[in-house]
C-alpha cells in the first residue's frame, strides 16, 4: 500500500461518522456503532473476534486515532478498524498512541506506560502474523485527511491551519500532540496551548487526544474525545448533520490524574 496524502480523498462527500479514541473500548465502540446504524458483522467471541462494518445507507466512519492503550480489548478494536479502513469503507488518522504501539511492534525501545501495558498484555494471545499485520497498517496510517471537498479535516490532536495538506515533522507533531508547551506540568504531563482560539481556516476541524467530560467546539474545531477509557462517554459527531450520538462508558478502564 503507498502512503497516504492527506488529500487523497478530498472528493469523498460522506456522509461520515467522526469517531474519536477507542483506547479498546470495544463494547462501546460496538454498541455506538449499532447506534449509528452500522451492521458489525461480528463473528468470534471478545478477545478474538471479528468484524466485517458496512453501513446499509453507504455512510463511512471516520476513526480519529489512538485506537489501542489503556481499554480491555485493543486487539479486538484493530480487527474492527483494520478491514473496514483497508476496504475504503472508512478512514482512519493516526493517534500518538497508535504511533508509540507501531514504534514498541518496531522493536524500538518506548516507555510502557499510559496504559500501553494492556495493549502488550492483550498482544501476547495474539500471533506473529497479526502483529504484522498491525504494524504494516499503522505504518500506512496518514496524520490528517481533509474530506468533503475540503471542509472537513480530521487529525488526532487537530491540526493549525498552516499546516492542512502538508506532510512535515512540524504537521506530524502537532496532529498526533497538539500544540504543547516545551515543558511539562508537575505530573509531568504535556502543557497544552489553545489554538483553536486563533482558528480562522476554512474546513471544520474535528479531532480527539484531549479528552473532557463535554465535546468541545471553538471557532469551527471540534474536539469530541469525551474520555470513554476514563469513565466517560464514547462520542460520534455525524457529518453533515453535525448531531452527537454518545454512549456511557460501561466502567472506567483507566485511573490518570488528567483524562489525557
Ligand atoms: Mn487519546
Amino acid at each position: 500500500m503507498s502512503p497516504v496524502t492527506p488529500t487523497q480523498f478530498q472528493s469523498d462527500t460522506g456522509p461520515f461518522d467522526l469517531i474519536g479514541d477507542f483506547h479498546g473500548c470495544a463494547d462501546e465502540a460496538e454498541m455506538l456503532l449499532e447506534r449509528l446504524g452500522y451492521t458489525l458483522g461480528m463473528t468470534g467471541p471478545v478477545g478474538a473476534r471479528n468484524y466485517a462494518l458496512s453501513h446499509p445507507h453507504g455512510r463511512k466512519p471516520v476513526f480519529l486515532g489512538d485506537l489501542v492503550d489503556r481499554g480491555p480489548r485493543s486487539p479486538d478494536i484493530l480487527r474492527l478498524v483494520m478491514p473496514a479502513t483497508k476496504s475504503g469503507r472508512a478512514y482512519t488518522v493516526m493517534g500518538n498512541h497508535d504511533d508509540k504501539f507501531r514504534r514498541w511492534l518496531d522493536g524500538h525501545n518506548v516507555k510502557v506506560t499510559h496504559g500501553l501495558e494492556e495493549t502488550l498484555h492483550q498482544f501476547e494471545r495474539e500471533s506473529v502474523a497479526f502483529r504484522h499485520e498491525v504494524r504494516e497498517f499503522l505504518y500506512d496510517l496518514p496524520t490528517h485527511l481533509l474530506l468533503d471537498r475540503g471542509s472537513l479535516l480530521v487529525a488526532h490532536a487537530g491540526l493549525a491551519e498552516k499546516f492542512h495538506g502538508v506532510n512535515s515533522g512540524a504537521e506530524r507533531s502537532f496532529a498526533l500532540f497538539g500544540d504543547v508547551a516545551k515543558h511539562r506540568d508537575e505530573h509531568g504531563l504535556p502543557i497544552r496551548l489553545n489554538w483553536a482560539c486563533d482558528y480562522s481556516g476554512t474546513p471544520t476541524v474535528v479531532h480527539g487526544h484531549v479528552a473532557e467530560p463535554e465535546v468541545r467546539v471553538e471557532n469551527r474545531v471540534w474536539c469530541i474525545d469525551t474520555g470513554c477509557c476514563f469513565g466517560g462517554h464514547l462520542t460520534a459527531l455525524r457529518w453533515p448533520e453535525m448531531e452527537l450520538v454518545q454512549i456511557p462508558a460501561l466502567k472506567a478502564y483507566f485511573q490518570s490524574p488528567r483524562w489525557d
